[in-house]
């Protein structure tokens, strides 16, 4: 199976530094949503993990949360590709849930829904904790500098998680500047 887990924020929509509450809310960003159609035209199944913890906080509810998705998958239904699944963490931080990345719960789940492993997946994240969610589950990470990706790109001169004694397990890190150029690499990479 060809998996390409996608965070949301950051990645397919522009984030908010008040988070992204209602579907009018949700834009995307430019080219993200061709990226994901030709991802799964070429064969791709592609699932979006993301953190809601905008659930947790009480800014916004369920059905806020389907309308956002309902509009995000039919733009990728217009563009004739398919969203195989969405996987959200729906937890406040002080929960302390399994499920909200950096912790690998979400990518858990999706290795069940679909009997596969995650591992050499691409996982695609504007954010460090991404990137250490993928490395938790041996994915193949690519950071993307839409979003918080500028910001992260500065963080990662100051941690270490590409740079532990388990490197060899450790898949090497991509940076692209969107959706759409990570597409294209992940297309000619797999
Ligand atoms: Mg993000
Ligand atoms: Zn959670």
């Amino acid at each position: 199976m060809k998996l390409v887990i996608l965070d949301r924020d950051g990645v397919i929509n522009t984030d908010s530094d008040t988070f992204v509450k209602s579907a009018d809310e949700w834009v995307p960003i430019e080219g993200s949503i061709d990226a994901i159609a030709r991802l799964s035209k070429a064969g791709f199944t592609v699932v979006v993990a993301t953190n809601q913890s905008g659930l947790g906080r009480n800014l916004f509810d369920l059905d806020d949360l389907e309308a956002m998705h309902k509009k995000m998958i039919e733009l990728v239904e217009d563009a004739d590709g398919e969203l195989a699944g969405i996987f959200y963490c729906p937890h406040h931080p002080d929960d302390n849930c399994h499920c909200r990345k950096p912790k690998p719960g979400l990518i858990d789940a999706i290795e069940n829904e679909f009997c596969t492993t995650a591992r050499n997946a691409f996982f695609v994240g504007d954010s460090l904790r991404d990137l250490q969610a993928a490395v938790a589950k041996q994915c193949r990470p690519i950071l993307v500098k839409t979003g918080k990706g500028e910001k992260t790109v500065k963080e990662l001169d100051t941690t270490d998680i590409f740079n532990t004694s388990d490197n060899g397990k450790i898949n090497k890190l991509a940076i692209f500047d969107d959706l759409a150029a990570a597409t294209n690499f992940i297309i000619n990479n797999h």
